[in-house]
């Protein structure tokens, strides 16, 4: 037996049939499985607790998390800002939210993807001194002026998280030693220079580490802006806000990492005095608000293991088969649906449908006895799901995306 991550809060209490948003799962169920159920209402009471630790620091949703639209225009009125990674997330933005309140960061925009910003008013995230000068070639051509931040390779790193995203040789962002060169070529260029994004990290848990990487990202902002001779409008210091996905992580505690910032903010250099900042979050405003839901197909033995088959699989939910971007594969909570609560009564590994070994959701957890037609839910499901899952692979049908009404 190997043990599974904690169910989220807003579920683990459940006793029996196991509902999402007030309705029970075999009902979402009737739509067809495999689907996806968001309960909006969970994000609604992320972006308070954020509001609550974090008073005068503005919210972004990293929309590439789960960018489905019917989400999105739940989250869009919520939060003071979105971030895409391409011209097509910066349409779903764009529907959802005034072009001043949306950044596109990204290696790699294309042409046609910097002329949509630019033409659009959304803020470009600056990621070498190339796209700089595409930049403002393209916006001469438009006769519109660019509004652009620049987006540093920080020479601090995340400790800790998940994906390291700083500190080190990296296809995102601007080292910061190049920053301010960068930043006057932008400037002297006519662009409306909007300030820094730092991006150190992913999916980190210690609210120290989490800390003092902004505490870091502070004084580097304060640095680069004194290089440059020119105060930044806005600091996006990031995210990288963890949530626990696996047995023995524990939440990250945010109230900690707000009274460091607002410490930090206080005693901030006089530069940044009339900046505002800004916190991009992904996973930790969405993950724990979706449900994947999967109906067993077939129970069997081998070699003295049980195995549950599900309709549903890596194609939708790689991250639970730890395929994506996990170094060692671990259990995400799963459940069987009509029987929350109840004591475990077999060990079984759940897999999906797909022709390879990589196709599975639970390796030898203990779960109370599912039976085929019986619906297993895989929790944390909100983030880097349907859209971050190899689809195509097999040539199964896509899941349902079902957002719960408010
Ligand atoms: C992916 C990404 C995020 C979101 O990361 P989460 O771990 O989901 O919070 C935020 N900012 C940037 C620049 C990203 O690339």
């Amino acid at each position: 037996m190997k043990p599974m991550g904690p169910i989220p809060p807003d579920f683990a209490e459940q006793r029996g049939v196991l509902a999402i948003a007030g309705r029970a799962a075999a009902e979402w169920a009737d739509a067809g499985t495999p689907l996806f159920v968001y309960d909006p209402a969970i994000v609604a009471a992320r972006v308070r607790r954020f509001r609550a630790a974090f008073a005068d620091v503005d919210l972004h949703y990293a929309i590439k998390a789960n960018p489905l639209p019917a989400l999105l225009a739940a989250i869009g009125p919520l939060v003071d800002g979105l971030d895409v990674a391409s011209a097509g997330e910066l349409d779903r933005a764009l529907a959802v939210k005034p072009p001043a309140s949306i950044s596109f960061a990204g290696p790699g925009k294309r042409d046609d993807e910097l002329a949509a910003a630019i033409a659009a008013g959304a803020t470009l995230h600056c990621e070498s001194k190339g796209e700089a000068a595409r930049t403002l070639a393209i916006a001469g051509r438009l006769g519109i002026r660019p509004r652009v931040a620049a987006r540093v390779n920080p020479d601090v790193e995340l400790k800790g998280s998940g994906m390291k995203m700083g500190g080190r040789p990296s296809p995102f962002g601007v080292d910061a030693d190049r920053v301010p060169a960068l930043v006057r070529l932008l400037i002297d260029g006519g662009a409306d220079w909007r300030g820094f994004h730092v991006y150190a990290g992913s999916q980190a848990l210690s609210a120290e580490a989490v800390a003092d990487t902004q505490a870091a990202t502070v004084a580097l902002a304060a640095r680069l802006a004194e290089e440059v001779g020119a105060a930044p409008p806005l600091v996006n210091l990031g995210g990288g806000f963890g949530i626990p996905y696996f047995a023995g992580d524990l939440p990250l505690d945010i109230d900690a990492v707000g009274m460091r910032l607002a410490a930090t903010l206080a005693h901030r250099p006089p530069i940044l005095a009339a900046t505002r900042f800004a916190i991009e979050l992904g996973r930790w405003l969405v993950a724990e608000a979706g449900v994947y839901l999967a109906r067993v197909v077939d129970r069997k033995e081998s070699g003295g293991e049980t195995f549950l088959i599900l309709d549903g699989g890596l194609h939708h939910q790689l991250a639970a088969s730890g395929n994506f971007g996990t170094v060692v594969r671990r259990n995400y909570p799963l459940a069987v649906a009509h029987r929350m609560g109840e004591p475990a009564t077999e060990t079984a590994s759940v897999v999906g449908p797909l022709c390879t070994p990589l196709d599975r959701l639970g390796d030898r957890v203990a779960l109370p006895r599912a039976e085929p037609g019986d619906l297993v839910a895989v929790f944390l499901a909100g983030a880097y799901g349907a859209t971050a899952s190899p689809s195509a692979f097999l040539g199964h049908p896509p899941a349902a995306e079902i957002v719960a009404a408010r």
